[in-house]
């Protein structure tokens, strides 16, 4: 490998024939220069690096042949055909719209049009990136393309056909260029690599092919550097490993985790993916693309639209065969959804390990979810209120005590009034409500929580299924609302509210609307505070903007709850005797009062 020259430029397609992918326009230009109906005019559409520029200059180089070949090809060895490939034609000329777009740049190549050609019977104008042309470009282009001397011919390229003017469009003979497809593009480097005598693996050119999405100019780049780093010897791995891509065989073994469940797998394949150098977000992407592919793969009729590594796509299918439509369809909903996400995350690696957890559970999810979908249709609906067991019973002690005391229960009754009342108002005028004297124990629900990912999941599962639509109010789904919310609140500090969230019962009504059922003033008042906020949670939740909330209040004291507050004297002295029975003896005995 002493010397290794850029394979675009020496393998730059010289005839019609060598041109990769476009046989549709090279036939096409073939047949009109052997029946000789050229047009004046061509415009050349397509994705850049397919082949537009590469065929205007065969174009330019065959209609100025002396001796063409009765193939429709130059002859190559004509002094035209020399002064061509050595690229001192005068009658090729060659203007890159993008950098010369003003009317000067176009008056002056107007300008020679006017001259006839010395030698040879056309002059050729290439225009690229003709959709650059300021407008008083075009306008002045305009009149040369309606009425151009015979000798003439310009063939305007464009990556932007929808930019040109129609007066051009109608002006033109036009070509659409297609996509180079990824076999032809192997089938290309092979040639080269052949012709250079170099070692590659199928499997390396089908990823450089694969990465380069129909561009051959970008093919042949990537594979001039490769080679030139490896001297001359292309492997699968090696170019995965300049081109950063993660191998797919990665994203078979998470499959198979995840399928089993088998987190801990999941997680030590991400680390090893991490500590190659991948981020997240690609990671995101890459695994993305793979659901995509298992998708595409799951009939075998449409296996043919992979673009993958040759070898893997019996993996691919099998892999299908195995993963259900809607685990994959979620899977790919959960990965989007990470991927909008990615962005806003602080903490990026928890992030993704995130999306593989719920893969790994998504399946349990979607269970869950056909089996409930059974039992709803056995029986009707039912709008139960929703209570959690384990904080009433744990908030009943709580308020019975509590409710011994009358000082508490006046204050339950009439808050305001005691409050301002109280001989703590003067010392401490504003933090009554938040110094935490009596603290109402916070129900602490683990069930609770470890369910809720569960559920979220499972919800999440079935509104991924119904394709992220607007939903009716349902049970499980508000119950994961209402908690979600208790979890904003407690993101937020706001302690107080946390604990009457926690407390209070809401049920739905009708489809679109649900009743929260507060007892007192106080919980009627953090719910008022919290109640627009609270409705678009549970709105954005279902995606349904239609859903109502409605207030129950129920004036029953005995049913209420303090909240977080200063202690009366009284009250110390209660909490105390009952704490302490021997302090209540010693008041007894001692004849004391309380004031
Ligand atoms: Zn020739």
């Amino acid at each position: 490998m002493d010397k290794f020259i850029v394979s675009a430029r020496k393998y730059r397609p010289q005839t019609f024939d060598t041109v990769v992918g476009q046989s549709h326009i090279t036939t096409t230009l073939k047949n009109a220069i052997s029946h000789n109906q050229l047009a004046h005019a061509f415009l050349f559409c397509g994705p850049r690096g397919v082949g537009k520029t590469t065929c205007a200059r065969i174009l330019a180089k065959t209609i100025n042949c002396e001796n063409i070949q009765p193939n429709g090809e130059a002859c190559d060895t004509c002094v035209s055909c020399r002064t061509f490939n050595e690229g001192t034609s005068l009658n090729i000329h060659e203007l890159d719209a993008a950098s010369n777009n003003s009317v000067d740049d176009i008056r002056s190549l107007i300008e020679q049009v006017r001259f006839a050609p010395q030698m040879g019977q056309y002059k050729v104008y290439i225009i690229d990136e003709v959709h650059m042309l300021s407008s008083s470009a075009f306008n002045a282009f305009l009149k040369t393309l309606e009425e151009p001397p015979s000798y003439a011919i310009f063939i305007l390229a464009t990556t932007e056909k929808h930019k040109i003017l129609p007066t051009i469009l109608s002006r033109c003979q036009i070509f659409d260029f297609k996509r180079i497809t990824i076999n032809d593009t192997v089938e290309h480097l092979q040639e080269i690599v052949d012709k250079e005598e170099l070692k590659a693996e199928k499997p390396a050119l089908q990823v450089i092919a694969q990465k380069s999405e129909g561009c051959m100019r970008d093919a042949l780049s990537i594979m001039d550097k490769i080679v030139s780093f490896t001297n001359g010897e292309l492997t699968y791995q090696n170019t995965l490993e300049h081109l950063n891509i993660l191998d797919a065989d990665y994203f078979f073994k998470l499959l198979d985790a995840m399928q089993q469940q088998d987190l801990a797998t999941g997680m030590l394949l991400f680390d090893d993916i991490n500590r190659k150098g991948f981020e997240g977000d690609m990671v995101l992407n890459a695994m993305a693309e793979f659901f995509r592919n298992l998708l595409v793969c799951k009939d075998e009729r449409v296996a043919n639209l992979l673009e993958v590594v040759e070898s893997f796509k019996d993996r691919y299918i099998a892999a299908a065969k195995k993963t259900s439509a809607s685990y994959i369809i979620s899977a790919l909903n959960v990965l989007n959804e990470a991927e909008i996400g990615f962005k806003a995350a602080r903490n990026k690696r928890l992030h993704v390990e995130l999306a593989i957890i719920k893969l790994t559970y998504l399946q349990q999810a979607i269970d869950l979810a056909d089996k409930k979908k059974v039992v709803e249709k056995a029986k009707a609906v039912q709008f139960r209120a929703l209570k959690p067991v384990e904080i009433k019973e744990q908030t009943e002690g709580t308020r019975n005590k509590v409710q011994e005391t009358s000082g508490a229960k006046l204050l339950v009754e009439e808050p305001q009034q005691k409050i301002e009342g109280s001989r703590y108002k003067e010392q401490e005028p504003k933090t009554n409500v938040q110094t935490p004297s009596v603290s109402v124990p916070k129900p602490s629900s683990p069930g609770l929580k470890g369910g809720l990912s569960k559920l979220r999941e499972k919800i999440a599962a079935e509104s991924n299924n119904a394709a992220n639509q607007q939903r009716d109010l349902d049970e499980e789904g508000l119950k994961i609302a209402w908690q979600e919310y208790i979890l904003k609140l407690k993101a937020a500090a706001k302690h107080s509210v946390v604990s009457i969230f926690e407390m209070m019962e809401y049920r739905i009504k009708s489809p679109v609307d649900f009743e929260v059922v507060v007892s007192g003033a106080i919980q009627a008042g953090f719910l008022k505070q919290e109640k627009t906020s609270l409705l678009l949670h549970v709105q954005s939740f279902f995606k349904n903007p239609n859903i109502n909330i409605h207030v129950e209040l129920i004036e029953d004291p005995e049913d209420d709850t303090p909240i977080e507050r200063p202690l009366t004297v009284r009250e110390q002295f209660q909490l105390m005797a009952e704490k302490y029975p021997l302090v209540k003896e010693l008041r007894d005995r001692l004849g004391m009062q309380l004031d």
